[in-house]
C-alpha cells in the first residue's frame, strides 16, 4: 500500500532537510542577483553632509525674509568642495547641486529666482523659506541604521544602496551547484535530427535554465541511458554538485531505474509520490547528505515539480527570506479540469479586467507532455486536492510565473 503525501507535507519535508550554503565575499560588481548573507548597515549618515538640491545661491533665510534682497557673493562652491567661509548677514555663496551647504546658510535660492548684478552682487527675487532646497544629512540613511536584511536578493537598487554605503565587497551565499540529469534511451540532443522513436531532451535543458532562474548554477548537461551502468556512472559524476535533479526514471515502468540505482548508491528515500498533477511520481531523498530530486520525465511535470519543490529548496539554500512565491486571489474565467484527490498545478493566463478584477483561464490541454501549456502561461493556478471540479467563477489562488532571479 502506498501513502501519498500532500503537496504541503512534501514541500516541508524537503525544506527541513536543506541547509544554507557557505558564505562567500564577492566584489560588488559581481553580486547582482546573489543573496545577501549579512544585514547591510550604514556606517555613516547618508547624505554625509547637508547639500544643495539646486544650482543657485546658499543664503540665510532671515536675510531674504522680506522678499527681495541684494546680497554679496562671498564664495563659489562646486560639487565636491567645501567652503571655508561662514555666511554673515547680507552675504551668500554661489552653490551647485550636491555641494555642501556652507556654515551659516539655511536655504538655497535656486538660480532661476535670482539675478546676477554687474557689480558682482546678486538680487534674490523670491525668498526661499528656511530649509528650502537643502538636503539634510542622514535623510536617506542614519549612521548605524540597518538598510537591507540578510536573505534579500541583491537587485540593481540594492547594488546602488550598497555602493552608497561603501560596500566594495558583499557577503553572499554561495549559489548551489545543481546537477541536472536527463534519463532515457529515447533522448537526443537538441542539435540532433529526429530519428524513429526518438525525441529531443527538452527537460534537461529546461531544468538547467530553471536552475539559473532560481539562483543556482547548473553543471554541464548530464544524460543517462536506461541502463544501470549508465545511471551509476552519472550518479558519481553528479555528486560533484550540491543538489541532484533527475528527470525521468522515477515512475513505475520497467526501465525506471533511477530510483533503484539511487537506492543502491545509498540514498535515503524520504518520499515517493505526491497527491498532485502533474508530477505525482516525484521522489525525494538524501544521498551523502545532498538533496536528490527524482522528477518525472514528462517536460511539464518536471517543470512544475521544479518550480514547486526544487526552487524553494534552492531559495532555502541561498538563505532567502522569501522561499515561496506569493499567491494572489483570482477568478476562473472559464471552467478547467479537476479531479478530487490531487492538487492541480494548472498552467494559466491571468489578466486584469477593465473593472480591476484578476481573472484567469487555463492554457488549454494540460497533458504533462505538452510543453506549450507551460510556454504560454504567466501563472500557475492552484486547485486544491479536495476540489471535485473547477467551474467558471470559482475563486482560485494563482502564482505568477516569473522567470527571473526574483
Ligand atoms: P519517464 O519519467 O522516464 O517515464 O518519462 C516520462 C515521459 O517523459 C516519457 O514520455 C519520456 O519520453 C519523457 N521524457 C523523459 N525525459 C525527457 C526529457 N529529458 N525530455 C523530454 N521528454 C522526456
Ligand atoms: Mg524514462
Amino acid at each position: 500500500m502506498e501513502t501519498l503525501l500532500t503537496v504541503e507535507n512534501a514541500r516541508s519535508r524537503i525544506l527541513e532537510t536543506v541547509a544554507a550554503q557557505p558564505i562567500d565575499r564577492v566584489g560588488l560588481q559581481d553580486s547582482l542577483y546573489l543573496t545577501l548573507a549579512e544585514a547591510v548597515r550604514s556606517d555613516d549618515d547618508i547624505p554625509p553632509f547637508a547639500n544643495s538640491a539646486m544650482d543657485g545661491y546658499a543664503v540665510r533665510s532671515d536675510d531674504v525674509a522680506g522678499g527681495e534682497a541684494v546680497l554679496e557673493v562671498i564664495d563659489e562652491i562646486p560639487a565636491g568642495s567645501v567652503s571655508a567661509l561662514t555666511l554673515r548677514a547680507g552675504t551668500c555663496a554661489r552653490i551647485m547641486t550636491g555641494a555642501a551647504v556652507p556654515a551659516g546658510a539655511d536655504a538655497i535660492a535656486q538660480v532661476e529666482w535670482t539675478e546676477a548684478l554687474p557689480d558682482g552682487r546678486v538680487r534674490i527675487l523670491r525668498a526661499p523659506a528656511a530649509g528650502m532646497h537643502v538636503r539634510p544629512a542622514g535623510q536617506d540613511a542614519k549612521r548605524g541604521q540597518r538598510m537591507i536584511e540578510a536573505g534579500e536578493l541583491i537587485t540593481p537598487p540594492a547594488i546602488g544602496m550598497l555602493a552608497t554605503l561603501g560596500y566594495g565587497t558583499v557577503a553572499v551565499r554561495r549559489p548551489p551547484r545543481v546537477a541536472v540529469i536527463a534519463t532515457g534511451d529515447e533522448l537526443l540532443d537538441p542539435a540532433e535530427p529526429l530519428s524513429p522513436g526518438k525525441i529531443r531532451n527538452s527537460s534537461g535543458y529546461a531544468l538547467a535554465a530553471q536552475v539559473v532562474a532560481a539562483g543556482g548554477v547548473p553543471l554541464a548537461p548530464l544524460l543517462a541511458r536506461d541502463h544501470p551502468d549508465s545511471i551509476r556512472a552519472v550518479i558519481r559524476e553528479a555528486l560533484a554538485a550540491d543538489v541532484l535533479v533527475f528527470s525521468g526514471g522515477v515512475s513505475v515502468g520497467d526501465y525506471d531505474l533511477v530510483k533503484q540505482q539511487l537506492d543502491e548508491a545509498g540514498m535515503e528515500l524520504l518520499f515517493w509520490k505526491v497527491k498532485q498533477r502533474p508530477g505525482k511520481p516525484l521522489a525525494y531523498g538524501l544521498l551523502e547528505g545532498k538533496p536528490v530530486f527524482g522528477l518525472p520525465g514528462n517536460p511539464v511535470s518536471s517543470a512544475m515539480c521544479f518550480e514547486q519543490y526544487v526552487r524553494p529548496a534552492l531559495a532555502r539554500m541561498l538563505g532567502r527570506n522569501a522561499v515561496l512565491r506569493p499567491r494572489h486571489p483570482a477568478i476562473l474565467a472559464a471552467a478547467t479540469a479537476k479531479v478530487p484527490g490531487l492538487h492541480f498545478f494548472t498552467r494559466g493566463i491571468a489578466t486584469y479586467e477593465a473593472d480591476g478584477r484578476l481573472t484567469v483561464r487555463d492554457t488549454g490541454p494540460q497533458a504533462s507532455n505538452l510543453y506549450s501549456s507551460v510556454l504560454g502561461a504567466n501563472c500557475i493556478i492552484h486547485l486544491p486536492e479536495v476540489w471535485t471540479e473547477a467551474p467558471a467563477g470559482t475563486p482560485v489562488d494563482i502564482e505568477w510565473l516569473t522567470w527571473g532571479a526574483m
